[in-house]
Protein backbone atom coordinates (compact mmCIF):
# COMPACT_ATOMS: atom_id res chain seq x y z
CA UNK A 1 0.00 0.00 0.00
CA UNK A 2 1.19 3.41 -0.81
CA UNK A 3 2.41 5.84 2.10
CA UNK A 4 0.41 8.74 1.98
CA UNK A 5 1.64 11.93 3.87
CA UNK A 6 -0.43 14.64 5.43
CA UNK A 7 -2.11 17.34 3.05
CA UNK A 8 1.03 19.43 4.61
CA UNK A 9 3.63 17.64 2.31
CA UNK A 10 4.10 18.70 -1.28
CA UNK A 11 4.26 17.01 -4.67
CA UNK A 12 6.37 16.16 -6.89
CA UNK A 13 5.04 16.24 -10.56
CA UNK A 14 7.10 14.46 -13.14
CA UNK A 15 6.60 16.88 -16.57
CA UNK A 16 6.80 15.52 -20.17
CA UNK A 17 8.30 18.31 -22.36
CA UNK A 18 8.68 18.30 -25.95
CA UNK A 19 11.11 15.86 -27.82
CA UNK A 20 11.56 18.39 -30.81
CA UNK A 21 8.51 20.98 -31.28
CA UNK A 22 8.42 23.18 -28.22
CA UNK A 23 4.36 23.60 -29.11
CA UNK A 24 4.31 20.21 -27.90
CA UNK A 25 4.02 21.16 -23.98
CA UNK A 26 0.81 20.63 -22.88
CA UNK A 27 -1.13 23.72 -21.01
CA UNK A 28 -1.42 21.16 -18.36
CA UNK A 29 2.43 20.55 -18.21
CA UNK A 30 2.78 24.64 -18.97
CA UNK A 31 0.36 25.41 -15.57
CA UNK A 32 2.03 23.12 -13.38
CA UNK A 33 5.96 24.56 -14.42
CA UNK A 34 4.65 27.89 -13.98
CA UNK A 35 3.00 27.03 -10.82
CA UNK A 36 6.25 25.42 -9.21
CA UNK A 37 7.82 26.33 -6.81
CA UNK A 38 11.12 24.51 -7.37
CA UNK A 39 11.70 22.70 -10.83
CA UNK A 40 14.69 20.18 -10.95
CA UNK A 41 16.29 20.19 -14.40
CA UNK A 42 18.46 17.74 -15.90
CA UNK A 43 20.36 20.87 -17.87
CA UNK A 44 18.82 24.13 -16.63
CA UNK A 45 20.16 26.10 -19.36
CA UNK A 46 18.33 23.61 -21.86
CA UNK A 47 15.86 23.93 -19.95
CA UNK A 48 15.84 28.02 -20.31
CA UNK A 49 14.46 27.68 -24.18
CA UNK A 50 11.44 26.16 -23.06
CA UNK A 51 11.24 28.49 -19.38
CA UNK A 52 12.13 31.62 -21.93
CA UNK A 53 8.74 30.34 -24.82
CA UNK A 54 6.47 30.13 -22.04
CA UNK A 55 7.91 32.67 -19.58
CA UNK A 56 8.08 30.26 -16.76
CA UNK A 57 10.14 32.18 -13.78
CA UNK A 58 9.99 29.30 -11.58
CA UNK A 59 13.17 28.79 -10.06
CA UNK A 60 15.36 25.91 -11.38
CA UNK A 61 17.91 23.55 -9.98
CA UNK A 62 20.03 20.66 -12.02
CA UNK A 63 19.41 17.78 -11.56
CA UNK A 64 21.42 14.71 -13.08
CA UNK A 65 22.98 11.52 -13.03
CA UNK A 66 25.99 13.06 -11.57
CA UNK A 67 24.89 14.99 -8.54
CA UNK A 68 21.26 12.74 -7.97
CA UNK A 69 22.66 11.59 -4.79
CA UNK A 70 23.82 14.83 -2.81
CA UNK A 71 20.77 16.84 -4.65
CA UNK A 72 18.52 14.75 -3.49
CA UNK A 73 17.88 14.97 0.78
CA UNK A 74 17.67 18.72 -0.12
CA UNK A 75 14.60 18.25 -2.63
CA UNK A 76 13.02 15.80 -0.40
CA UNK A 77 13.13 18.40 2.13
CA UNK A 78 11.61 21.37 0.04
CA UNK A 79 8.72 18.67 -0.39
CA UNK A 80 8.63 17.55 3.03
CA UNK A 81 7.92 21.37 4.04
CA UNK A 82 4.92 21.34 1.14
CA UNK A 83 6.49 22.85 -1.83
CA UNK A 84 5.42 21.48 -5.56
CA UNK A 85 8.72 20.51 -7.03
CA UNK A 86 8.78 19.86 -10.85
CA UNK A 87 10.97 17.12 -12.83
CA UNK A 88 11.92 17.56 -16.47
CA UNK A 89 14.67 16.26 -18.39
CA UNK A 90 16.13 17.50 -21.71
CA UNK A 91 13.21 16.23 -23.57
CA UNK A 92 10.52 13.82 -23.03
CA UNK A 93 9.49 12.00 -20.55
CA UNK A 94 12.07 12.72 -17.31
CA UNK A 95 13.23 8.72 -16.27
CA UNK A 96 13.11 7.27 -19.65
CA UNK A 97 16.73 7.35 -20.28
CA UNK A 98 16.65 9.99 -18.60
CA UNK A 99 17.65 10.84 -14.95
CA UNK A 100 15.16 10.55 -12.21
CA UNK A 101 13.81 7.15 -10.97
CA UNK A 102 16.14 7.77 -7.85
CA UNK A 103 13.90 10.89 -6.53
CA UNK A 104 11.04 9.15 -7.75
CA UNK A 105 11.45 6.42 -5.13
CA UNK A 106 13.07 8.36 -2.74
CA UNK A 107 9.49 10.35 -2.75
CA UNK A 108 7.65 6.88 -2.76
CA UNK A 109 9.19 5.71 -0.06
CA UNK A 110 9.00 9.20 2.40
CA UNK A 111 5.32 8.88 1.46
CA UNK A 112 4.86 12.15 -0.70
CA UNK A 113 2.74 12.38 -3.65
CA UNK A 114 4.35 11.74 -7.49
CA UNK A 115 2.03 12.66 -10.37
CA UNK A 116 2.93 12.45 -13.37
CA UNK A 117 2.12 15.38 -16.37
CA UNK A 118 1.98 12.82 -19.67
CA UNK A 119 3.46 14.26 -22.77
CA UNK A 120 5.67 12.98 -25.29
CA UNK A 121 8.25 10.35 -25.23
CA UNK A 122 10.51 9.27 -28.54
CA UNK A 123 9.72 5.94 -28.09
CA UNK A 124 6.41 5.49 -28.02
CA UNK A 125 5.91 8.48 -30.53
CA UNK A 126 7.93 6.43 -33.15
CA UNK A 127 6.44 2.97 -32.47
CA UNK A 128 2.89 4.66 -33.13
CA UNK A 129 4.14 5.11 -36.62
CA UNK A 130 5.85 2.44 -37.14
CA UNK A 131 3.00 0.22 -38.65
CA UNK A 132 4.57 -2.54 -36.93
CA UNK A 133 2.31 -4.45 -34.42
CA UNK A 134 2.06 -2.42 -31.22
CA UNK A 135 -0.01 -5.03 -28.84
CA UNK A 136 3.57 -6.11 -27.14
CA UNK A 137 6.73 -4.22 -27.18
CA UNK A 138 9.93 -3.88 -25.16
CA UNK A 139 11.91 -1.15 -24.51
CA UNK A 140 15.94 -1.38 -24.64
CA UNK A 141 17.03 1.96 -24.81
CA UNK A 142 20.51 3.02 -24.99
CA UNK A 143 22.28 -0.09 -26.63
CA UNK A 144 25.62 -1.06 -24.23
CA UNK A 145 28.97 1.08 -25.92
CA UNK A 146 31.11 -2.10 -25.47
CA UNK A 147 30.88 -4.07 -28.88
CA UNK A 148 30.46 -7.04 -27.48
CA UNK A 149 27.94 -6.01 -25.09
CA UNK A 150 26.35 -4.04 -27.97
CA UNK A 151 26.19 -7.31 -30.08
CA UNK A 152 25.07 -9.40 -27.79
CA UNK A 153 21.90 -7.31 -26.90
CA UNK A 154 21.37 -7.02 -30.75
CA UNK A 155 21.00 -10.36 -30.42
CA UNK A 156 18.63 -10.33 -28.01
CA UNK A 157 16.56 -7.89 -29.88
CA UNK A 158 16.72 -10.12 -32.72
CA UNK A 159 15.07 -12.98 -30.44
CA UNK A 160 12.20 -10.92 -29.31
CA UNK A 161 9.02 -11.88 -30.42
CA UNK A 162 7.55 -8.36 -30.29
CA UNK A 163 9.37 -5.20 -31.54
CA UNK A 164 12.07 -3.73 -29.64
CA UNK A 165 12.48 -0.05 -29.29
CA UNK A 166 16.32 0.95 -29.26
CA UNK A 167 17.46 4.77 -28.27
CA UNK A 168 20.37 5.47 -30.77
CA UNK A 169 23.13 8.38 -31.27
CA UNK A 170 23.75 9.53 -34.64
CA UNK A 171 27.19 7.67 -34.29
CA UNK A 172 25.90 4.38 -33.86
CA UNK A 173 22.57 4.20 -36.13
CA UNK A 174 24.54 3.34 -39.29
CA UNK A 175 26.68 0.48 -37.06
CA UNK A 176 23.72 -0.93 -35.27
CA UNK A 177 21.59 -1.33 -38.80
CA UNK A 178 24.71 -3.28 -40.47
CA UNK A 179 24.98 -5.63 -37.59
CA UNK A 180 21.80 -6.69 -37.39
CA UNK A 181 21.81 -6.88 -41.56
CA UNK A 182 24.89 -8.90 -40.98
CA UNK A 183 23.22 -11.34 -38.44
CA UNK A 184 19.67 -11.37 -40.22
CA UNK A 185 19.55 -8.90 -43.17
CA UNK A 186 15.78 -9.11 -43.99
CA UNK A 187 14.61 -8.36 -40.59
CA UNK A 188 12.39 -5.56 -40.95
CA UNK A 189 13.51 -2.49 -39.23
CA UNK A 190 11.75 1.51 -38.88
CA UNK A 191 13.66 4.31 -38.09
CA UNK A 192 12.76 7.96 -37.29
CA UNK A 193 14.82 11.26 -37.19
CA UNK A 194 14.20 14.45 -36.22
CA UNK A 195 10.69 13.60 -34.88
CA UNK A 196 8.78 17.01 -34.94
CA UNK A 197 12.04 18.85 -36.01
CA UNK A 198 12.96 20.59 -39.17
CA UNK A 199 14.41 17.52 -40.84
CA UNK A 200 12.15 14.82 -39.51
CA UNK A 201 11.89 11.45 -41.70
CA UNK A 202 11.28 8.09 -41.05
CA UNK A 203 12.53 5.20 -43.16
CA UNK A 204 11.30 1.64 -42.88
CA UNK A 205 12.30 -1.60 -44.71
CA UNK A 206 15.20 -4.45 -44.55
CA UNK A 207 18.10 -4.29 -42.75
CA UNK A 208 19.93 -4.93 -45.91
CA UNK A 209 17.83 -1.76 -47.59
CA UNK A 210 17.97 0.50 -44.49
CA UNK A 211 21.95 0.11 -44.26
CA UNK A 212 22.24 0.76 -48.14
CA UNK A 213 20.44 4.20 -47.70
CA UNK A 214 21.87 5.37 -44.63
CA UNK A 215 25.54 4.71 -45.63
CA UNK A 216 24.92 6.17 -49.01
CA UNK A 217 24.19 9.52 -47.35
CA UNK A 218 26.94 12.20 -47.44
CA UNK A 219 26.19 13.36 -43.37
CA UNK A 220 23.96 11.74 -40.86
CA UNK A 221 22.39 13.98 -38.32
CA UNK A 222 20.17 14.02 -35.70
CA UNK A 223 18.71 11.89 -33.19
CA UNK A 224 17.45 8.38 -33.99
CA UNK A 225 14.50 5.91 -32.71
CA UNK A 226 15.46 2.45 -34.09
CA UNK A 227 12.58 -0.22 -34.04
CA UNK A 228 13.13 -4.05 -34.63
CA UNK A 229 9.95 -5.89 -36.03
CA UNK A 230 9.36 -8.50 -33.72
CA UNK A 231 10.71 -12.09 -34.62
CA UNK A 232 6.92 -13.54 -34.91
CA UNK A 233 5.11 -10.57 -35.98
CA UNK A 234 1.63 -12.05 -35.74
CA UNK A 235 -0.57 -10.04 -32.81
CA UNK A 236 -0.30 -11.94 -29.58
CA UNK A 237 2.20 -14.02 -30.82
N1 LIG B 1 13.32 10.86 -22.06
C1 LIG B 1 13.32 10.89 -23.49
C2 LIG B 1 12.01 10.30 -24.00
O1 LIG B 1 11.07 10.18 -23.25
O2 LIG B 1 11.92 9.99 -25.18
C3 LIG B 1 14.52 10.17 -24.07
C4 LIG B 1 15.82 10.78 -23.66
S1 LIG B 1 17.21 9.99 -24.31
C5 LIG B 1 18.49 10.77 -23.41
C6 LIG B 1 17.43 10.76 -25.86
C7 LIG B 1 17.23 9.78 -27.03
O3 LIG B 1 15.84 9.73 -27.37
C8 LIG B 1 17.93 10.22 -28.31
O4 LIG B 1 19.28 9.80 -28.35
C9 LIG B 1 17.09 9.53 -29.36
O5 LIG B 1 17.44 8.17 -29.45
C10 LIG B 1 15.69 9.66 -28.76
N2 LIG B 1 15.05 10.90 -29.21
C11 LIG B 1 14.75 11.97 -28.46
N3 LIG B 1 14.14 12.93 -29.20
C12 LIG B 1 14.06 12.44 -30.45
C13 LIG B 1 13.54 12.93 -31.68
N4 LIG B 1 13.00 14.15 -31.75
N5 LIG B 1 13.61 12.15 -32.78
C14 LIG B 1 14.18 10.92 -32.72
N6 LIG B 1 14.69 10.39 -31.59
C15 LIG B 1 14.63 11.14 -30.47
Amino acid sequence: MANHKTKSAGTLFVVSTPIGNLEDLSSRALDTLKRSDLIIAEDTRHFGRLAKRFQIQSKTLSYHDHNESSRSPEILAQLEAGSTVSLVSDAGTPTISDPGFRIVRACREAGINVIPIPGPSAAIAALSVSGFETDRFTFFGFLPLKPGKREKAVREALASDCCVIIYESVHKILKTVGLIAEIEPERQLFVAREMSKMHEEYLSGSAQDLQKDLSARSSLKGEFVLIVRGAKHSLNS
